[in-house]
């Protein structure tokens, strides 16, 4: 079985035996309960558009490596055309869930660690590479969705992690035994991880030979003895608790994120893909990073795309489309969107094949993107409340519109044009509210800033990519400077 319907995946992930801790309580069934359920929605959607003749092209691939046909996102990049079409299912994506979907850190994970697997073999004849390709493989077989663990809690920020008074802030190995190694410590902001089946870990930052024991990437059934999940809280979260569906804006999806405690737990030596190599944890990082933040270039403008529609149904039921300065607002809010589709198109087409025979995306460019993905979002977002208008946070709850005494004075205060009734104006200002400001604001705004690294990673990376030397030289040559 190399493909998965939606249902398929839903009982797949029922049956495995998560840990999962949400308001202080252990879930015992993390798949219905009305906060997380969305989050899964939104996996089950990258399911769903692989079995639509209409996305096939897109959302599935022929592996190279099994020869048969598998979902996207557990393909190892073969060219800069699969790169594109990365982004382009990203964007797909985003505008079907407008959300986080959660299923692109695995797919990220899956081609730094592929590469640079194959040059810590090369460099220390390892076996990691092996080990990698079976995992790899056993994944695409299964369809699996994997999600691909890199931040670290980091604890002082000017220590490195060996000198943390917690020698636990970097997740660490803590016993190399025989058949494996036992880790301990935690990675935070986990995008996805409750709806996964397996997870990739990786190191956060590089490293010195003193922090060998903290550069470790393996892999690990998400039902691991000693693996746990602390979900993340999120604005308006309990709405979802709530019998509402209009006061939640997007109630079919949503994504989550949970602190993941690694509490001792026990890998064995064939999913261990990095065990000590301390100059290599740049290399992963590096690459991880760098994927990701090509991936913002697709999900975030399909994201976008659903905001930008959202803005402008709002500006017609409040009768404001004709206006020039609404239609000039909107082309603003596209202009900006399709700048950072540019950019996750442009690192992908000016990509490279590593040693591995894998394709990385230009890290430069990668870099740009995410960058520009820090900003645009928010005046996207800026631009959205505009046009929307106050009643966006203002509006009373759908209980009050639906009250017998109360719900015909919400009904006939609240109608904007004509033609459109109050309940459906109520329902595009909840959806901007959801994207703004709401629990998609996670994967959209805020997300927008700090996933796949904050603001001045990026700026480091442009720092260290961005041949300044070479710019110096061209003005030096037009100017007929000689040193
Ligand atoms: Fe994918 Fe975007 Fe979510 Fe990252 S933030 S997992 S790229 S949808
Ligand atoms: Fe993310």
């Amino acid at each position: 079985m190399a493909l998965m319907t939606g249902e398929q995946y839903i009982e797949s992930i029922r049956n495995l035996k998560m840990e999962i801790y949400l308001f202080g309580e252990k879930v015992d069934n993390p798949y219905d309960h009305p906060i997380l359920r969305p989050s899964l929605n939104s996996v089950r959607m990258t399911y769903d558009l692989a079995q639509d003749p209409q996305y096939e092209d897109l959302m599935t691939v022929t592996s190279p490596f099994t020869g048969n046909k598998i979902n996207r996102f557990t393909h190892i990049h073969q060219s800069t055309e699969d790169l594109k079409n990365k982004v382009k299912m990203q964007r797909l994506c985003g505008q079907k869930t407008a959300s986080c979907f959660q299923r692109c850190v695995g797919m990220d994970a899956f081609n730094a660690t592929y590469s640079t697997t194959f040059e810590i073999d090369k460099a220390y004849g390892t076996n990691y590479h092996e080990n990698f390709k079976k995992y790899m493989m056993y994944c695409q077989e299964n369809d699996l969705m994997i999600d691909g663990a890199m931040t670290d809690p980091k604890g002082d920020r000017s220590k490195a992690p060996h000198e943390q008074e917690d020698p636990d802030l970097y997740l660490r190995v803590v016993e190399r035994r025989a058949d494996g190694i036992v880790v301990r410590g935690a990675k935070a902001h986990q995008t996805g991880i409750c709806n996964s089946h397996e997870v990739i870990v990786m190191p956060t930052i590089s490293m010195k030979p003193e922090d060998k024991d903290y550069a470790v990437a393996f892999s690990v059934p998400i039902d691991a003895k000693g693996l746990f999940m602390i979900i993340g809280r999120q604005s308006c979260d309990t709405r979802k608790l709530e019998d509402t569906t209009l006061d939640v804006g997007n109630a079919e999806f949503g994504g989550v994120e949970a602190l993941v405690v690694f509490d001792d737990v026990f890998v064995p030596n064939d999913r261990i893909f990095m065990n000590g190599e301390t100059e290599f944890a740049n290399m992963i990082v590096e690459r991880f990073a760098g994927y990701h933040r090509q991936s913002y270039g697709g999900c975030k403008v399909g994201v976008g795309d659903v905001l930008i529609g959202a803005t402008a149904v709002a500006a017609e039921y409040n009768g404001v489309q004709k206006a020039s300065h609404v239609k000039d607002k909107l082309i603003e809010m596209i202009h900006l969107n399709e700048t950072l589709y540019c950019c996750g198109i442009a690192c992908s087409s000016e990509g490279e094949q590593t040693e591995s025979g894998n394709y990385l995306i230009n890290l430069l460019l990668a870099n740009v993107c995410k960058q520009n993905i820090t900003r645009f979002p928010y005046e996207i977002v800026r631009l959205a409340e505009d046009i929307a208008g106050g009643l966006m946070v203002t509006a009373p709850s759908e209980k009050d519109f639906r009250d017998p005494k109360i719900g015909k004075y919400v009904d006939k205060y609240l109608k904007g044009v004509g033609n459109v009734s109050t309940e459906n104006r109520l329902k595009i200002l909840r959806l901007i509210e959801n994207l703004a400001l709401g629990t998609a604001a996670v994967g959209y705004r805020t997300e927008s800033m700090h996933g796949a690294g904050s603001p001045q990673a990026q700026r480091i990376m442009i720092q260290r990519q961005g041949n300044l030397e070479e710019k110096k030289k061209f003005a030096k040559a037009i100017a007929h400077i000689e040193d």
